[in-house]
């Protein structure tokens, strides 16, 4: 049965930077948002992609990381009180007779909101999978791409297979935990903290774990469970390996995924919008940062804090059509300086 859903003036879908200023923007003009995101944390692009690369064309902030660039969004918010909803994927959005829009997200929250900013980036981030015929069916059984409870597999032989961080940090968090850990990558070339690696070359060579250069082509079942799986090596010879857990840390990659199917105007997997109010074919929705597309469209952070703003504007406007909109400035309005928490006399 569908929960009650979460009435509200507005949702944001993407908690990537632009979708981080929208709040900002909406919050200065009163309009509280509620933010979703498929991640399990907020940046986007930024803390997914390259948290601890330097930036060096946001106006003002000669240099900053992905990391602190979302870090001082995020402090920069916290007057507007946002509500985030972090780890689930909107999966419906429809407008309702009365011109609300029903937004629906795979841990079946739902919210009824007046407007929707999609600041959806790429898309959302989904782990890449393990592609052997019918292994999906031992997902969240036997085959995991998120470790939520890792005491479940304390005692077991798991294989952890990848080569960033998240491959190596969790062999040698179960090193001591697990019955047995074998690591398996591609090649003998690992994109992670450099003294990870060196203390896993340091468990192998004391046995307390197992590194194999190749990939899983196979599994052997028994009793519906997966027993074994098969390891082609770099030379061609295959290896069979005792498994109780597969562990899949392949990275993530973005989808558009349901996006396509709420009756936007997409072109070449983005959304068409004006460069007014930067609204979707459907009124009250709106399309900043890289999601959204028109002449010029430059896919920066600059360019959505820019479109954040006008959308915030358009989306006034458009909740109360009666109420004409000052633009006010922020150094000098007490207005916003009771929205924002702010006593400039102090300020030092
Ligand atoms: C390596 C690299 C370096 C870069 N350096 C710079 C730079 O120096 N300067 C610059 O201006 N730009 C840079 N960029 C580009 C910049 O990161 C992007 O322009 C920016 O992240 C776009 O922000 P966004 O908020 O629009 O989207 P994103 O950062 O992509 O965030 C979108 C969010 O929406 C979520 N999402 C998508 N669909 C759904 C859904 N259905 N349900 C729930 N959540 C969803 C995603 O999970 C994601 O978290 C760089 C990009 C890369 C990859």
């Amino acid at each position: 049965m569908l929960s009650s859903p979460t009435q509200t003036d507005a949702v944001i879908i993407g908690a990537g930077p632009v979708g981080l200023f929208q709040v900002f923007e909406l919050g200065l003009l009163e309009i509280k948002a509620h933010v979703i995101d498929s991640l399990p944390k907020a940046g986007g692009q930024c803390i997914e992609l390259y948290p601890d690369k330097p930036i060096y064309d946001i106006p003002a902030i000669p240099v900053c990381t992905g990391r602190e660039l979302t870090q001082n969004l995020l402090k920069q918010i916290a007057p507007f009180g946002a509500e985030f909803h972090l780890g689930q994927e909107v999966t419906q959005l429809e407008q309702q007779a009365d011109g609300r829009f029903l937004i629906a997200t795979s841990k079946d929250e739902h919210f009824l909101s007046k407007t929707v900013f999609i600041a959806a980036g790429v898309g959302a981030f989904q782990p890449r999978t393990l592609n052997l015929e019918g292994i999906e069916a031992f997902e969240g059984k036997q085959l995991f791409y998120h470790i939520k409870h890792p005491e479940q597999f304390h005692g077991k032989r798991i294989v952890i297979c990848g080569g960033g961080d998240a491959a190596l940090d969790w062999a040698l968090y179960f090193v001591d935990k697990a019955a047995s850990v074998t690591l398996i990558h591609r090649r003998d070339d690992f994109k992670a903290a450099p003294a990870s690696i060196a203390k896993m070359r340091e468990l192998c060579a004391n046995q307390q774990m197992q590194l194999l250069i190749g990939q899983i082509t196979g599994y052997e079942i028994e009793d519906e469970r997966i027993r074994n799986v098969v390891v082609r090596n770099i030379d061609g010879a295959d290896q069979t390996i005792a498994a109780d857990d597969l562990l899949i840390f392949f990275g993530l990659s973005p989808k558009l995924g349901p996006i396509s199917d709420w009756g936007l105007d997409i072109d070449r997997k983005q959304i068409t919008v004006d460069t007014e109010k930067f609204q979707t074919n459907i009124p009250g929705i709106y399309a900043v940062g890289d999601i959204n597309v028109y002449p010029g469209k430059k896919k920066l952070i600059l360019s959505g804090f820019h479109e954040a703003a006008l959308a915030a504007f358009a989306a006034a406007a458009y909740l109360n059509p009666e109420k004409p909109i000052q633009l006010q400035y922020t150094t000098t309005s007490p207005k916003l300086h009771r929205v924002l928490g702010v006593n400039p006399a102090t300020f030092e």
